[in-house]
């Protein structure tokens, strides 16, 4: 079974959130080019373990940890008896070749050593024993794997053979994890886990307010040519609607990602939706969808959670609501 959710990392929101709202330098679309493919590698993996089954398997998904001084990011993180497997997901497409420990696509070499990179969180890894007094023996086995079909690789070395996994293969080496059950051990070993799980610490870029285009958009198809009446806007590009407690929600995550270092507060909001909505209302939503640290004039909020759709279920929005009399009052 999954023990953690997979989503989208900070810094995959981040760049979204910068692409809906500004023109991308090069960079930036690089960035955002290869956190999207690795986000639907990751996705890929975890459907191969829907269908192989995980229901006897402790399986962390997406997790930063504390170990002693490290800090470390694992893909995924398999738990049985009184072993642990890393798994690192690559979502390479092409012709790779392997030798002599360094990585080349179609003849030009690359920096990234994904074997290396297993290794080096593994090796992190096995001090959970040593630190903190936990004692539980185990063991650490590592794997990367790449999850692209269309992914190709020549190599001679026979130790990194042992640390790959391909695609093809990737199914038989699942369904020969799962034969393993987990026992009593396992719960223990997930609980040392679990205590070193820590918040992802990525330090995000700056950004230039004056590259932001403020306003609300259409969530459909991102077109901020809308018509707005007083509860609802009427998208001209693509003809959907959503209502105004929808888009300002979605517009104070859009701060919230993009000025991280920032306070949240009614006059950042009143800004990113481009003053279309009525101070009145922000006050209302930040006090609905945020939690209020700082109350006076200039009142500042945090936010729960950056994921659009957690926030809306978490904070009971209700899309029958949103036709009622109460936002009409307004
Ligand atoms: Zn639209």
């Amino acid at each position: 079974m999954f023990l953690t959710d997979r989503k989208k990392s900070k810094e995959l929101n981040f760049y979204e959130v910068l692409e809906r709202r500004t023109a991308l330098g090069e960079g930036e679309r690089k960035m955002l080019k290869i956190l999207r493919q690795g986000f639907e590698g990751e996705q890929s993996y975890d459907r191969l373990w829907d269908e192989v089954g995980h229901d006897h398997l402790l399986i962390f998904r997406d997790i930063w940890m504390k170990v002693e001084n490290a800090t470390l990011q694992i893909d995924a993180l398999i738990v049985h008896g009184d072993r642990l497997i890393v798994n690192e997901i690559k979502n390479y497409s092409g012709m790779y070749q392997y030798a002599d420990g360094s990585w080349s696509v179609n003849s030009f070499q690359i920096s990234e050593d994904p074997v290396a990179q297993v290794s080096r969180t593994a090796g992190k890894l096995i001090r959970l024993k040593y630190g903190g007094g936990h004692g539980h023996p185990f063991e650490v086995d590592r794997k990367v794997a790449f999850v692209n079909p269309n992914f190709n690789l020549t190599t001679d070395t026979e130790e990194s053979k042992n640390h790959i996994i391909t695609r093809p293969m990737l199914k038989y080496y699942m369904r020969d994890v799962a034969r393993r059950s987990s026992g009593a051990d396992a719960s223990a070993l997930s609980d040392t886990i679990r205590s070193c799980i820590i918040e992802d610490p990525m330090a995000l870029p700056e950004v230039d307010a004056a590259r932001i285009r403020t306003g609300l958009y259409c969530g459909r198809c991102g077109s901020f040519k809308l018509i707005l009446d007083r509860y609802r806007s009427h998208c001209t590009s693509c003809g959907h609607q959503e209502t105004i407690e929808y888009q300002t929600v979605q517009s104070i995550i859009d701060f919230a990602t993009l000025f991280s270092e920032e306070n949240l507060s009614k006059k950042g909001v009143r800004w990113i939706t481009g003053a279309e909505v009525s101070d009145r209302r922000i006050e209302r939503y930040l006090n609905k969808y945020c939690t209020l640290v700082r109350k006076g004039k200039h009142s500042t909020y945090t936010i729960d959670t950056l994921n659009f759709g957690d926030l809306l279920k978490m904070k009971g929005y209700n899309s029958k609501y949103e036709k009622g009399e109460r936002i009409l009052l307004d």
